[in-house]
């Protein structure tokens, strides 16, 4: 499903996504300075701090999601998808950081057991906290899953330290009450860290190679050679090369013709390639440079075998 959505729709629904979670956590920032009035209580205080961080957070995410959605201008000529990804690294470090605070606090209260300082509202209010992210998060997945959006993936992500600090809290203020296992509290802020602090590696390590223009996959290259070769007039394809733009793709590569033919044929030629892969990737841009079949020239996959060989 993911490829029959036009660009339009997607940025729609990412926009949507965003302001989503903006609300949900203004709601839920709202709903704990009340209970912080009511209860007292510090857990339910620091709690709403944390809420208002995940304001803070997803406004990023609308920013740029709405920032990589405009089109390309006469500075930026390739688009501003990539905004999407400086977003998505922004959020791994606070989730980084989240995890390294997760440790610290679970040693802190290894030392001083936490206390079952609040009941009723106090508890209602965390119960009622969780399942808004819990719906958050599926919604937040299913678009980042058909629209491929990186700032999403990671805004979702960020609610999941919520989802599990807070989960966790519970869990272990009821298995410490009646249980009597007082280092469980421990042993889950460090599992909850190690899940974190993975996260955010493999959040930035996604983003960190599309800010550095990594190679497409190797079944979208051989697709969109296959495409190029499918044709009898393509002699070859060489220094084939391709980027994601955030969103889209950026397909360059030399197409080997027979050097006799007119420039309008060549050109024609061209065209019909470019058709043909833009029927698979209809958002994709396209870059071909003709070669007269043949011809000698420095080439690209000539000095990366090489580069290869010399262990570069
Ligand atoms: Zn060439």
């Amino acid at each position: 499903m993911s490829s029959q959505l036009t660009k339009a729709q997607s940025d729609r629904l990412k926009n949507l996504a965003a302001c989503t979670s903006i609300s949900v956590a203004v709601i839920l920032c709202l709903l704990k300075i009340f209970g912080a009035f009511v209860t007292d209580s510090l857990a339910v205080l620091s709690s709403m701090v944390d809420s208002l961080s995940d304001i803070f957070a997803s406004l990023i995410t609308l920013i740029a999601v709405r920032y990589s959605a405009k089109p390309a201008s006469a500075t930026h000529r390739y688009g501003y998808g990539k905004a999407e990804a400086l977003s998505s690294l922004t959020q791994a470090a606070f989730i980084a950081g989240s995890g390294l605070f997760v440790i610290y606090d679970g040693f802190n209260r290894f030392v001083s057991p936490r206390q079952i300082a609040d009941t009723g509202i106090g508890l209602i209010i965390m119960v009622i906290s969780i399942l808004a992210t819990l719906a958050l998060i599926t919604f937040q997945r299913h678009v980042a899953k058909i629209t491929k959006s990186q700032a999403i993936l990671a805004d979702s992500a960020h609610y999941v330290v919520d989802l599990l600090t807070n989960g966790s809290i519970i869990l272990s203020l009821i298995v410490v009450q009646f249980f009597d296992f007082l280092w469980f509290d421990t042993l889950t802020a460090v599992l909850i860290a190690a899940y974190l602090l993975f996260n955010a590696y493999d959040l930035a390590k996604q983003a960190i190679a599309q800010l550095l223009d990594k190679e497409l996959d190797e079944n979208i290259r051989s697709e969109v050679i296959k495409c190029a070769k499918s044709f009898d007039f393509i002699q070859g394809i060489h220094d084939f090369r391709s980027r994601d733009l955030g969103g889209t793709y950026l397909f360059e590569f030399h197409l080997e013709l027979d050097g006799n033919l007119s420039l309008y044929q060549a050109h024609h030629y061209c065209n019909m390639v470019e058709e043909k892969i833009l029927s698979k990737y209809p958002d994709a841009q396209i870059i071909v440079h003709q070669d007269p079949a043949g011809i000698k020239e420095e080439r690209l996959d000539n000095k990366i075998t090489h580069n290869k060989k010399k262990g570069k």
